[in-house]
């Protein structure tokens, strides 16, 4: 079975005015698990509606949505945000940590809400905090971190549950171009090491070379779909 399929997805809002064309339209692609995916496109193509269906966190007006098989359509409330929790992890470009806990407590925060124990919770956050190279700031809060350090407390965080896929929002729209390539490093490294599947919004070509594929929409539609290029290699 596929890891993705989509078919023939619609969105409309309903607060959208009348007239206005679909925000996704007849979108239909598959992605496959262990696959970096980079996703761009103007601003109001729809990349945060087709992230946010994928990311089980809003509900296409047409079309199908078949995860692992399933279709996300027959799933409950309650199962919806069982299954977000245990197969998404979400990384965003303004890292939206909780500023008054301390990076473990951020990171242990998605294995709270998955009914794992305390003390189980504070092991798997030192460990995957371990695995961004942060072990030394566990008790920090975030304030005391840079940027490009808070986000690899959010992606550690989005890690705690042993996603399938990660979905990232511009993880790296707040940082500098030195930082945005260590972000991005790390994560070609995960993807590579762990299988773990990345779908990533950005702006910037610079950012979608680390990805494998190119996904690229305009005003609803998905108008390329293929192998990143690197331009290094495309001389
Ligand atoms: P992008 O992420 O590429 O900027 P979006 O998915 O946010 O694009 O938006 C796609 C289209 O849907 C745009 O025309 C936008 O104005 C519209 N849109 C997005 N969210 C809403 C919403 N909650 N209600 C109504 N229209 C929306
Ligand atoms: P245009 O500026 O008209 O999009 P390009 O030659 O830049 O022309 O791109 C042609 C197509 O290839 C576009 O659909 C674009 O999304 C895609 N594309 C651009 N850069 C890359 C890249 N590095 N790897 C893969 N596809 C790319």
């Amino acid at each position: 079975e596929r890891f993705i399929e989509v078919a023939n997805l619609g969105k409309v809002y309903e607060t959208a005015a009348p007239g206005t064309p679909p925000a996704l339209e007849n979108v239909s692609l598959s992605i496959e698990a262990g696959e970096f995916v980079a996703v761009m496109g103007p601003s109001g193509s729809g990349k945060s509606t087709f992230m946010n269906i994928l990311g089980l966190l809003d509900a296409p007006t047409s079309g199908s949505y078949r995860l692992n098989g399933q279709d996300v359509a027959g799933l409950e409330t309650d199962d919806l945000a069982t299954t977000r929790n245990k197969v998404f992890g979400f990384v965003f470009q303004g890292f939206n940590l909780l500023k008054r806990v301390t990076a473990g407590e951020n990171v242990a925060l998605p294995l709270m809400y998955a009914g794992m124990g305390r003390s189980a919770r504070r092991e798997r956050a030192k460990e995957v905090l371990a695995q961004m190279g942060l072990e030394k700031y566990v008790d920090s809060l975030p304030s005391r971190l840079s940027g490009g350090q808070q986000q690899r407390v959010a992606i550690a965080r989005a890690l705690a549950n042993r996603p399938q896929l990660i979905l990232a929002d511009e993880p790296t729209g707040n940082l500098d171009t030195k930082t945005s390539e260590e972000i991005m490093t790390l994560l070609v490294k995960l993807n590579q090491d762990t299988g773990v599947t990345i779908v990533l919004v950005t702006h910037e070509n610079d950012i979608a070379q680390f990805a494998q594929r190119l996904i690229r929409f305009k005003d609803g539609h998905v108008v390329h779909d293929g192998a990143v290029i690197r331009e290094d290699a495309a001389e």
